[in-house]
């Protein structure tokens, strides 16, 4: 599998922050200048704290299985930081730390315009990718409906909250716990061997597939110096970015608009066999949205 490293600029109008966008491929050599193919495009989108490198175990596997079959073929994957996460957050570092933290609508912004670019503007067969929190963005980034580049979604552990809201909603009381949880969460070490060695020992982290915690080590930590000069390591997404992507106004959003958006397109839903995140009353609610 093949990887090439990009950063595309979002419009002053999107607030021109820049973004980290990898490709993947593995055997098509269609180019943009010449005769595209007709194999599947993937655009991946992350959960919360994670970051595009995170799919790259899922996507070796999807090529694997591209290539031992004729039902179809993949011709590129992409996979898209959002702003405040990953390799983005350092390039909008200056620019982040004097903002409101971005929400979940901010990355769904993000990914309708990476769709509608120039990049994939002669592909038919568009499908997006997302993973918790993401599918939520995913959903809102099917709007408004006229919005075209896009053939069909997969969902991976959704977290949309469709109607009707209950007092005291286990899905928002979640989410508010969540943001509590994330502020009182470690985020400095002293070596990236430390931080592994502390991440292991803790829930979700020690609960991962090791190839995941290494890929979060390896691109979701870098090493800073403090004002002393003493360096130290901690995450590429601040923990104060971080938050926004938990609390529920973009998720209950998502929920109102997932019936239109599964009336528009083929929506194919994934969850974990470990319901964790996704309770199994909240996929209850998620399979029976009226349209
Ligand atoms: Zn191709």
């Amino acid at each position: 599998m093949h990887c090439q490293r990009h950063v595309i600029r979002l419009p002053d109008a999107l607030g021109g922050l820049q973004c980290a966008v990898n490709s993947y491929r593995q055997s098509c050599t269609c180019t943009s200048g010449g005769v595209r193919c007709d194999g599947l495009v993937l655009v991946f989108a992350h959960c919360t704290s994670t970051h595009k490198e995170h799919w790259e175990p899922t996507l070796e596997k999807l090529f694997a299985l591209a290539a031992a079959t004729d039902q179809f073929a993949i011709c590129e994957a992409w996979s898209i930081d959002c702003a405040n996460h990953g390799d983005s957050a350092l390039l909008n570092d200056a620019q982040l730390s004097d903002k409101e933290p971005l929400t979940v609508k901010d990355y769904a912004a993000l990914l309708r315009y990476f769709v509608n670019s120039e990049l994939l503007a002669d592909r038919r067969k568009v499908i997006g990718v997302g993973h918790s929190s993401s599918t939520s963005a995913c959903t809102l980034e099917t709007l408004p409906l006229s919005f075209a580049n896009l053939s069909a979604l997969i969902l991976v552990e959704p977290v949309m909250v469709p109607p009707p809201i209950l007092q005291n909603d286990p899905r928002i009381v979640t989410g508010q716990r969540n943001v509590v949880r994330v502020l009182k969460r470690r985020d400095t070490w002293d070596s990236l061997d430390a931080a592994r060695g502390w991440l292991a020992k803790q829930i979700p982290y020690k609960i991962w597939d090791p190839r995941i915690l290494d890929i979060y080590v390896e691109y979701g930590l870098h090493t800073v110096r403090d004002a002393a000069g003493k360096e130290h390591v901690t995450y590429k997404c601040k923990l104060s970015q971080e938050v926004a992507f938990y609390t529920h106004e973009d998720h209950v959003l998502a929920g109102e608009k997932t019936a239109a958006m599964c009336g528009r397109m083929p929506v194919h839903s994934i969850f974990g066999e470990r319901p964790e995140m996704v309770y199994v009353s909240v996929s209850y609610n998620l399979f029976h949205v009226r349209h």
